[in-house]
């Protein structure tokens, strides 16, 4: 009400300026119209507003702001359907692909008679159905390293739902540079991650956490090592919620903040990450300034996987880990965060987070067995696999990670 009075005020001062009166007034009443909820949408969205911290502001930046989602497989499914229903005004869908069936295990924004046609067009429809008001614009042909910035200029949050590594540093790498808030999700079997990137000059980018992207086939993607539907519901949720508090100004965002969620064990923890100096992209000397200088492959494509062998080669279970420390003189290095390391550690480990691995590659031995090692097995194995490309062929990730050390060997270890 108070943004109605305000713009009937200043449309009726305005009529006192003959020349520009009429045109003022007109934009005014435009603006006025704009800037206040209709009774229909004060009842359409109670819900919201009854809450103490969301008032009728909050929901007006929701209905004038922008939200765009990359990707429309298990993440973007349940993130655009929360989207549209809690009244954002515009937002956009980037995807290319066609529904399969094995699909429907996850992505709830399709049903079978979809089989084969096209998402992007099945998800327009249904989040018009849930929303007719919402403006719902279409990026049919994807994202590339061409079109990404003019597209992301178009929005004001950015929400990451792809599933492989060359989209995901493609839109990080183009949300640094067009200034805009990114929302970071990824799942893998029973797990998930949650983050927002990029939303103020002191918050890190996703390459200050992973400076590269891991080889082709050297990490499984859900096509190769599975995923539970529900664990997309979950953290597609949680990415529409980050996006609304950051488009709407409410409630707590704190980027940086890695939300873990392993609902296999019913376990949500948090590790605080840092800026990188040495980023890349956002740190002191960046080496990408554009993104026509980086090698961007085929967007929203399925890494190619060379074989599962490789995979298998570089890493060895928690039993012959153990083994080759006590038996071979091996060196066990610990590439999680400070804040994970205070949780719980191996005895004797060298710490090195993943981010620092490169700049301090020379601490590592290379005559001596390396076992890398993080909490569940993913980033070491992402390390084994840079320090193999530069020579350490002696490195392994244990599989399983420093949990599945606790199972075998020290179950009071403390858990995260
Ligand atoms: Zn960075």
């Amino acid at each position: 009400m108070s943004y109605f009075l305000l713009s009937k005020n200043a449309g009726l001062s305005r009529i006192r300026k003959p020349i520009l009166g009429c045109v003022v007034l007109t934009s005014m009443l435009f603006f006025r119209s704009h800037m206040s909820l209709t009774e229909e949408e004060r009842a359409r969205y109670s819900r919201h507003l009854k809450i103490p911290g969301i008032d009728e502001d909050v929901q007006l930046r929701l209905k004038k702001g922008s939200i765009l989602v990359i990707g429309l497989g298990g993440l973007g499914s349940p993130a655009s359907l929360y989207l549209a229903a809690a009244g954002v005004g515009k937002i956009g869908l980037a995807e290319f692909d066609r529904v399969e069936s094995h699909n429907l295990q996850r992505q709830i924004l399709y049903t079978e008679e979809g089989i084969g046609k096209k998402k992007i067009d099945l998800a327009k429809r249904r989040l018009q159905e849930m929303n007719e008001s919402a403006e719902i614009v279409l990026h049919d042909q994807g994202i590339d390293p061409k079109n990404v910035r003019d597209i992301f200029s178009q929005y004001d949050v950015i929400l990451d739902g792809s599933d492989n590594f060359d989209t995901r540093y493609l839109v990080n790498d183009a949300c640094f540079l067009e200034k805009k808030p990114l929302v970071y999700g990824s799942v893998f079997q029973f797990e998930g991650q949650v983050m927002v990137l990029n939303d103020s000059s002191e918050a890190p980018c996703y390459r200050c956490l992973f400076p590269e992207p891991p080889a082709p086939g050297t990490v499984p993607n859900c096509s190769e090592a599975g995923v539970m539907g529900a664990i997309c519901g979950v953290i597609g949720s949680l990415q529409a919620m980050e996006a609304l508090k950051l488009l709407g100004k409410f409630g707590s965002v704190k980027s940086g903040i890695l939300l873990k969620v392993d609902v296999f064990n019913n376990r949500f923890s948090k590790i605080a990450l840092k800026k990188n100096c040495n980023c890349p992209l956002c740190g002191e000397e960046p080496r990408i300034i554009d993104l026509g200088t980086e090698n961007y492959s085929v967007p929203c494509s399925l890494p190619v996987i060379e074989s599962n062998l490789k995979v298998m080669n570089i890493e060895i279970s928690v039993e012959q880990a153990k083994q080759v420390i006590d038996e071979e003189n091996g060196c066990l290095l610990d590439v999680r965060e400070p804040d994970e390391w205070e949780i719980c550690e191996i005895k004797g480990a060298v710490r090195i987070p993943m981010g620092s691995v490169a700049d301090r590659i020379n601490e590592l031995p290379k005559e001596r067995p390396l076992i890398v090692q993080c909490h569940h097995g993913m980033r070491s194995l992402r390390v084994v696999n840079y320090l193999r490309s530069v020579g350490f062929e002696n490195a392994s990730s244990m599989k399983g990670g420093i949990a599945a050390w606790a199972d075998a060997f020290d179950p009071s270890m403390a858990r995260y």
